[in-house]
């Protein structure tokens, strides 16, 4: 049947409790099987509701969408190799964002809820602002004043209700908990629904490539919506018998905020909390990932790595990428910093995906 399934303490809720996590305060999960009618998906629209099938919202006029998804999947050769790109800047709202935020908005429409509630100073809550205005949603967002002009300025011009707290991201996030107490918290870092739109990345990568699965795929990771929805994507269609295995699935970190890359090389079940910075890829900026443990799992699970690029790579990668034409923000120039680090060590004769995942534009 279909579900949501605590990752703490196992209970069980029927799929359409109007719940973001368990009572308990556990991470929720969500149980449900896709399916995936190939004919019938290649002769829809190339977007990621495509996957009609194999995303869990039941009613087609809840569905709050822009036509968003299937973004271009195009080869670069770096350092000699070649990467495929996944254009993911090229979203309505300019970031990846937007393939949780589809999905999110479509399940709040879906519960007939009205008023959402969520902590993001960035890509998320220009993607639920966006989304929530499509819907006729009010989108409360919650953010530290220390955030950055252009994406509070994208936010502001969706009319999205937006409060600017002092003191550490925490704050923000507290607030938001508390307010949500009487509405519902649209977390994208929490909300299993937000995965289930995200997971559409590997769908298109696959079906992008001739319904084949890459050999290792290197993303950005904070609070890993994209990661997770890989994995969850390809395993969707391992599980389907279309692909046959798992993807090495790769993040990257930037070095002042590394969480999981030092758990990661410390063989730790859990996000590694203190000591970190601030760094200019933002959008990465996590010190506790919430769904921290689930990363470190996928990755291991997957014989993927962690990778951890300095500021001055991140920096050297966003111009390298933009005298190719690809003006991404910083934040996805990471993505970029780790394949050097990842060449240096591939056998060369792999297929390799990656995403650049924010545009240019917010962060002149
Ligand atoms: C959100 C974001 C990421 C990282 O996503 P997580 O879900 O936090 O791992 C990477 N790049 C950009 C541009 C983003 O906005
Ligand atoms: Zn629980």
């Amino acid at each position: 049947m279909d579900s949501l399934v605590c990752s703490s303490c196992r209970e069980i809720f029927p799929l359409d409790t109007p719940i973001t996590n368990c009572p308990c305060g556990g991470i929720l999960d969500i149980r449900f099987t896709p399916s995936f009618p190939l004919d019938r998906i290649a002769r829809r629209a190339p977007g990621l509701w495509r996957y009609r099938e194999a995303i869990p919202i039941r009613d087609d006029d809840a569905v709050v969408s822009f036509g968003e998804g299937f973004t271009p999947l195009i080869p670069v050769t770096l350092h000699g190799v070649s990467v495929h790109f996944k254009q993911e800047y090229l979203f309505p709202t300019g970031s990846f964002k937007d393939r949780g935020a589809t999905v999110l908005l479509s399940r709040v429409r879906e519960l007939g809820i009205d008023e959402i509630v969520e902590d993001s100073s960035g890509n998320a809550g220009c993607a639920l602002a966006a989304y929530s205005a499509a819907a006729g949603t009010t989108c409360r967002l919650f953010a530290p004043a220390s955030a950055s002009g252009a994406k509070l300025a994208q936010i502001r011009a969706y009319g999205a209700p937006l409060t600017l707290l002092d003191g550490p991201r925490e704050n923000a996030a507290d607030m938001a908990r508390t307010a949500a107490e009487s509405t519902y918290y649209a977390s994208h870092a929490e909300n299993p629904f937000f995965l289930q739109g995200t997971k559409t990345f590997a769908y298109e990568v696959c079906e992008q490539l001739g319904w084949n699965a890459p050999d290792t795929v290197v993303l950005p990771a904070g609070n890993g919506t994209l990661l997770l929805g890989a994995y969850l994507g390809f395993a969707d269609l391992v599980s389907a018998g279309i692909i046959r295995k798992m993807p090495r699935l790769t993040a990257v970190q930037a070095a002042r905020c590394a969480p999981l890359h030092a758990a990661f090389w410390k063989g730790a079940d859990v996000p590694v909390p203190g000591g970190w910075n601030g760094t200019i890829a933002g959008g990465i900026a996590v010190a506790r990932p919430a769904r921290g443990e689930q990363i470190l799992r996928a990755i291991r699970e997957t014989g993927g790595t962690v990778i951890a690029v300095g500021e001055e790579e991140i920096a050297d990668a966003g111009v390298l990428m933009a005298h190719r034409g690809f003006f991404i923000e910083p934040t996805a120039a990471v993505a970029a910093a780790g394949l050097r680090k990842y060449i240096e060590y591939s056998r060369g004769d792999e297929i390799i995906v990656s995403a650049l995942t924010g545009h240019g534009l917010k962060a002149v």
